[in-house]
């Protein structure tokens, strides 16, 4: 229980330090860069007590103490999420060479996820350090397994390639490509199956919701990573449960 909860923590500040990230990205090689963090609105450098993950967030009511504007959302989400999953995957995996994989590449996902919600991309940079990452733990762990995991990003790579080729990339983006072929190398075979039936199911779900309550309309444009991500993150933890109780059913 102890190292659930250390996890936790650790998660927090490797969240805050994405949340970082993720602007970085957005404004590529700014002068922020080598800067100290500081308050979006006001500009005031952060002091050390304002930079304690959820925690700063939670005292402050979401306020910054200076200009008193609302702190994004994003800030405390990204820290929170971070932290439950680096617990989850311990629970899983245990403290394995697969937990410190999936550790880093739920990361680079995270990342992945707000920067295509904020700005509809998906960072070339991140999604190439996740597959060669992802292509590095495969050739040294699961050998055995190589010809279907290939074979699994190569299929949801092509699969998303093929729509956005259709759609002229009006359904999808050439960065979902690149997450299919992540999804497909993280997952394998039959799980990619799982995750890109779910990413769809969801999607069509949450896109059904911001229709009826008239957020979007038909002809909007929404991002397809965050369902993506989102079913990869379900099928990692719960895909085995979920293939045994579909091919209960069929069978
Ligand atoms: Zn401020």
């Amino acid at each position: 229980m102890i190292m659930i909860n250390l996890l936790f923590i650790l998660g927090l500040f490797v969240g805050s330090f994405l949340n970082v990230v993720i602007l970085r990205l957005e404004k590529e090689e700014g002068g922020i860069l080598a800067g100290r963090s500081h308050c979006p609105k006001c500009g005031k450098v952060l002091r050390w007590f304002e930079l304690i993950p959820l925690v700063s967030f939670l005292i402050q009511g979401g306020r910054c103490r200076s200009c008193h504007k609302p702190i994004s959302l994003q800030y405390p989400l990204v820290e929170f999420f971070t932290g439950l999953l680096f617990s989850l995957l311990y629970w899983k995996f245990g403290l394995t060479l697969r937990f410190g994989f999936l550790a880093v590449i739920s990361s680079l996902l995270v990342i992945l996820f707000v920067s295509d919600l904020r700005t509809q991309t998906i960072p070339d940079l991140i999604a190439y350090i996740g597959i060669g990452l992802a292509l590095v733990y495969l050739l040294s762990t699961n050998y055995s397994l190589l010809a279907t995991t290939l074979l699994s990003a190569a299929l949801a790579g092509g699969f998303f390639a093929l729509l956005v080729y259709i759609s002229h990339e009006t359904w999808m983006g050439k960065g979902d490509i690149k997450l299919g072929i992540l999804t497909g190398l993280l997952l394998g075979f039959p799980q990619v199956l799982v995750a890109l039936f779910l990413s769809f199911a969801l999607g069509a779900f949450v896109g059904l919701i911001l229709i009826i309550t008239k957020k979007k309309t038909l002809k909007s444009q929404v991002p397809f990573g965050p369902f993506l991500i989102t079913a990869t993150f379900v099928t990692i933890f719960l895909g085995e449960k979920i293939l045994q109780w579909y091919l209960g059913i069929i069978i």
